[in-house]
């Protein structure tokens, strides 16, 4: 599964191939793949502090469509890996963004429920 669902994030044409989620691919599952690590059942903490505004695209939405999210600046993530091990990290950046933009899609949302549809920049 967690190759197939590698296939699907590198065969796409456009974006920095960041993450993707089981769902994206086919499987129901609570797993997804950030940055290169497989996260089974993962848990996100986001910080009390203010969320920032993130402008983020979705390979479930086509490259036109950018969104501004609100995202928790860093947060605690919890999780096993492929033999059942938890994990647990403190994550920010970019790696923190994903994180929750991944989590959204494993529980059935994408940007469209969590922030607001914007122009996209120009190139
Ligand atoms: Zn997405």
């Amino acid at each position: 599964m967690v190759v197939r669902m590698m296939r699907v994030l590198h065969s796409q044409k456009w974006g920095s191939k960041l993450g993707i989620s089981a769902n994206q691919a086919g499987f129901p599952y609570r797993v997804c793949i950030v940055l290169g690590r497989v996260l089974v059942n993962p848990t996100f903490t986001p910080t009390k502090a203010p969320p920032n505004t993130m402008l983020e695209g979705c390979y479930s939405l086509g490259m036109d469509a950018v969104y501004e999210v609100p995202r928790a600046p860093y947060g605690w993530l919890k999780w096993q890996d492929t033999k059942g091990e938890w994990h647990e990290e403190k994550v920010k950046d970019v790696k923190a963004v994903v994180v929750q933009h991944e989590l959204d899609h494993l529980d059935g949302k994408s940007c469209v429920e969590s922030g607001k549809r914007v122009q996209a920049p120009k190139k």
